[in-house]
C-alpha cells in the first residue's frame, strides 16, 4: 500500500535536511540531543548504496558546520542495508569505513541501527570489525525481544561499546524472539540493568512508562548518575513526556528521521501501535 506523505509527517521531520532543520532546532532548544536518520534501507544496487553513503557523508559534514554555527547537538543513525549489507559485506564494510572516517574527522557519532534478524549477526560483526578503530564515534543497537540478546549484551559490555537498547520493531519467529509483552519487558530490564551497571553510556530507547520508571528506580538504587545513560524516543512520539524527562534532569535524545524513503519506517510505526493507525486514519478523514 502507498501512503501519502502528509500521513507520515507526524513521525518524519521532513523530506530533506532543510525541511527537518526547524524540528531539530526546536528539540535542541528544549534541551534534547538528536540522532538524524536519513531514511533508506534494503538497497540492492551498488550505485544506490554508494549514493546513500555519500549522502550520509555530506550529512555528517553539514552537522559539523551547523554545530559550529549554532551549537547543534546531533549524531546520525544508519541502517547498514542502505550502504550495501545485502549486496556484499566487504563492500558494505568499505562504505562504513569511509563514513566512519568522515564522522571521526567531524567528531560526529554514528549509531548502527539494528534491522531484521537476518542482519543481526552481520551487523554485529561489521560493528566489531570497525569499533576498535572508532571507539568514540560509533555504537550499536540491541533488541530485547531477540533471545540471543542477553549474550550480545555481554559481548558489548566486554567491548565497552555504547549500546542503544530497544524492544525491536520487526516481525520475528517465536524460535528466536520473545513475543509476549511481559516477557519482552522483563528481558528489556534485565539487559538495561546490565548495560547500565557494566556497559558504556547506554541509550534506553522506549516510550513505555513501565520501563522508563524501572530505569529511573534502578539508577537511583544503584547510584548511577544521570550523565551515565540517556533515554531515547522517536520524533513525534510522546513529545510532552520527552520534555518532562528533561525537566526531571535526565538526558533525552530524540531520533529524527527524514528523507523521501519514509514508507517502511512509517509502516513499522503503524504496526507497533494501533493508536498510530487511528491518528493516520483521522488525518485521512479530515482531508
Ligand atoms: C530512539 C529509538 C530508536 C530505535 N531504533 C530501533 C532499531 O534500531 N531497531 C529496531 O528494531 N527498533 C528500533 N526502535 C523501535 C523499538 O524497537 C520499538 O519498536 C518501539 O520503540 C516501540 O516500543 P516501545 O517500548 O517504545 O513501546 P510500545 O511497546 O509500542 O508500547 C508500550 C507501552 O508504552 C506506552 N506508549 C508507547 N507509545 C506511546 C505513545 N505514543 N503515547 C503514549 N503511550 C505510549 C503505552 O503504555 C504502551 O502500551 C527504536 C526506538 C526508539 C525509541
Amino acid at each position: 500500500m502507498r501512503f501519502p506523505y502528509f500521513l507520515a509527517r507526524r513521525f518524519v521531520a521532513g523530506e530533506s535536511f532543510q525541511e527537518a532543520l526547524p524540528a531539530i532546532r526546536t528539540l535542541n532548544n528544549q534541551g534534547m540531543r538528536v540522532t538524524l536518520d536519513l531514511l533508506g534501507e534494503r538497497v540492492t544496487r551498488r550505485k544506490v548504496a554508494e549514493t546513500s553513503r555519500d549522502a550520509y557523508i555530506r550529512l555528517v559534514r553539514i552537522i559539523a558546520k551547523e554545530r559550529a554555527r549554532r551549537a547543534m547537538q546531533a549524531g546520525i543513525s544508519i541502517k547498514l542495508s542502505m550502504i550495501g549489507q545485502k549486496i556484499d559485506e566487504e563492500f558494505c564494510l568499505k562504505n562504513l569505513r569511509m563514513l566512519l572516517e568522515a564522522a571521526k574527522a567531524c567528531n560526529v557519532f554514528v549509531r548502527l541501527d539494528m534491522e531484521g534478524s537476518d542482519a543481526t549477526a552481520s551487523t554485529l560483526s561489521l560493528f566489531e570489525e570497525t569499533f576498535p578503530e572508532y571507539p568514540d564515534h560509533t555504537g550499536i543497537v540491541l533488541q530485547a525481544y531477540l533471545k540471543r540478546t542477553e549474550r550480545d549484551v555481554e559481548r558489548m559490555c566486554a567491548l565497552k561499546a555504547p549500546v542503544r537498547l530497544c524492544k525491536g520493531a520487526y516481525k520475528e519467529p517465536p524460535e528466536i524472539a520473545w513475543r509476549d509483552m511481559p516477557v519482552i519487558r522483563e528481558r528489556f530490564m534485565a539487559c538495561a540493568q546490565e548495560l547500565m551497571a557494566r556497559g558504556r553510556y547506554p541509550g534506553i530507547a522506549t516510550h513505555d512508562d513501565q520501563l522508563i520508571s524501572a530505569t529511573k528506580i534502578f539508577a537511583a538504587n544503584e547510584g548511577i548518575s544521570r550523565d551515565r545513560f540517556e533515554f531515547q524516543m522517536l520524533y513525534g512520539m510522546r513529545p510532552q513526556t520527552q520534555q518532562e524527562i528533561v525537566r526531571e534532569g535526565y538526558r533525552m535524545r530524540v531520533y529524527v528521521p527524514f528523507g523521501t524513503q519514509w514508507a517502511p519506517y512509517f509502516a513499522r510505526r503503524l504496526r507497533e501501535r494501533k493508536e498510530n493507525v487511528w491518528f493516520a486514519l483521522r488525518h485521512l478523514a479530515r482531508r
